[in-house]
């Protein structure tokens, strides 16, 4: 463009630098830009295009960490006069820019401890037929300090008021896993100054007790648990006569996972509609579900229910082991006693000969009913625990008729780990917190809780599952060995955490 040919506006307004007229030939090129004397063009004085832009706008940064916020939650190391601090400036502006166009951005020299910092815009608008207006105005950024939440949770880590302890007895996170979850889905770790993950459950930590509060609240609709209240006197000022208080809230979950066997008391069994006292847990939400491998009956208990007829898992998922399925017959038209009470429509009941894989050698079967029917063919892998073999003590099996304890209980298909692994193509969000020294085991619980969701669509609906893009798809019919898959329709957009560099921002700009 041809210095000659700005005519100056005159100050319309404060802001404006500059406005130009140029106009286009039909075809949409631009001819010559308008040689009018300045300020005699009615348009150029009457008209502002900037309008509806903010001309101050704030930004927020946090002293501490040095970072801005890149609403609605980032926090964006950038430096001054930075590219990447321009983006996020202009990101500010977005919304009130989509009827002109952005033609240049930059920063305006401001004395650092301003808290100011001024950018020059060059924004373009058809005002009449063909005729485009060209504008240059500053947009000043005022520079507020926040303190940032991580920032927050450092400082107040040794002020908390109210700390909740999340506790359960059991050899498995997966109970853990999925509360992570929900707790992501609805936010709710956001309050927690801190949270601490040690071996047997989660600490959070709170500024208040209200916020401890709704965090139990959450807990108690959530999972089946109890919980227990205590507080500490910090201190008394004598003076206001107020006291300071430390509260303890302690949440104990039922010690029961999903893939438990566990034995019921016979008075719960009957009560539950003459179920089996051996019976699988196959999913833990808001209750522990329950499925009769011998009658495909299912029950649900919430935990006034367990706390009042308690019962453990029989063995830990370290304990299971692969069996082949040798011959398989599914059960059809199978009568219930009167009072049983409902069946699974998702399971299919079988009785199997099985081998265990580390037994092939000695010809030993073993035979079992099954709720795994709709899965299992001849040659199949299946994961169970063998009670034929093994010294179980537990208060209610030992005193059944031993004719009614099942030989093996058989809990999943087994299907290839390793591939997959390399097939998944989503992920879950991660909660941040302090970890107190990784179990060995940890990683392959992980992995299980993955493999529960492919498997569970009723498990995985509460929580929310992104896409991973960092993946490939591997996509052919020969690696395809069933195993159960989620669908790209269930799975999120993936976060992104970067926008501002490389996002909708940056495309505003032009170098
Ligand atoms: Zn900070």
């Amino acid at each position: 463009m041809n210095d000659d040919a700005i005519a100056l506006s005159g100050p319309l307004y404060d802001f404006v630098v500059s406005t130009i007229l140029l106009l286009t030939t039909h075809n949409g090129v631009y001819s010559s830009p308008c040689h009018q004397q300045p300020g005699t063009h009615p348009l150029l004085t009457q008209v502002d295009i900037s309008e509806g832009i903010p001309k101050q706008v704030s930004v927020h940064f946090c002293k501490q960490c040095e970072r801005y916020l890149q609403p609605p939650g980032t926090w964006m190391q950038c430096a001054f006069e930075s590219r990447e601090l321009l983006a996020l400036c202009l990101k500010k502006l977005k919304g009130s820019m989509n009827k002109v166009r952005l033609i240049d951005a930059g920063f305006l020299w401001t004395e650092p401890h301003s808290k100011r910092i001024k950018t020059k815009l060059t924004i373009q608008k058809e005002v009449m037929n063909g005729a485009i207006l060209q504008q240059v105005f500053v947009v000043e950024f005022v520079v507020l300090s926040q303190m940032c939440d991580d920032c927050h949770r450092v400082e107040a880590k040794d002020f908390w008021k109210a700390v909740v302890q999340v506790r359960q007895k059991t050899q498995h996170k997966k109970t853990f896993y999925y509360l992570e979850q929900l707790l992501l889905k609805h936010k709710l770790h956001q309050t927690a100054l801190n949270i601490k993950e040690i071996h047997d459950g989660l600490d959070f930590y709170y500024s208040s007790k209200q916020h401890a509060q709704k965090m139990v609240d959450f807990l108690q609709c959530t999972v089946p648990c109890r919980s227990k209240t205590s507080q500490r006197l910090i201190s008394h000022d004598i003076h206001s006569n107020t006291f300071n208080y430390k509260s303890t809230f302690s949440i104990e979950i039922v010690p029961v996972c999903k893939d438990n066997v566990v034995c019921l008391s016979p008075r719960l069994a009957q009560s539950l509609g003459n179920f089996g006292q051996v019976c699988v847990c196959v999913r833990v939400t808001s209750t522990i579900h329950l499925i009769d491998p011998n009658t495909l009956q299912i029950a649900e208990v919430d935990g006034n229910t367990y706390w009042r007829n308690p019962f453990n898992g029989l063995c830990s998922p370290r304990q299971l082991e692969e069996f082949l399925v040798m011959d398989i017959d599914v059960i059809r038209d199978q009568k219930l006693g009167s009072g049983a009470g409902v069946r699974s429509n998702k399971h299919v009941l079988a009785e199997v000969w099985v081998q265990k894989t580390s037994e092939m050698d000695t010809g030993q079967q073993y035979h079992c009913r099954t709720f795994l029917g709709h899965l299992l063919n001849i040659g199949d892998l299946v994961l169970g625990y063998d009670f034929a073999n093994s010294n179980v003590n537990d208060e209610y099996l030992n005193k059944m008729n031993p004719h009614h304890v099942p030989d093996v209980v058989l809990i999943k298909k087994s299907y290839d780990r390793t591939r997959r692994v390399k097939r998944r193509n989503w992920k879950l969000q991660e909660m941040a917190r302090d970890k107190e020294g990784m179990d060995t085991d940890d990683e392959r619980q992980y992995q299980d809780f993955l493999e529960d969701l492919e498997e569970d669509e009723a498990l995985r609906k509460n929580i929310n599952i992104y896409k991973d893009t960092s993946k490939i798809p591997v996509e052919s019919d020969t690696d395809d060995d069933g195993a159960p898959r989620i669908s790209l329709a269930e799975m999120l957009e993936e976060m992104s955490l970067n926008d501002a560099t490389g996002g909708d921002g940056a495309d505003m700009m032009t170098d």
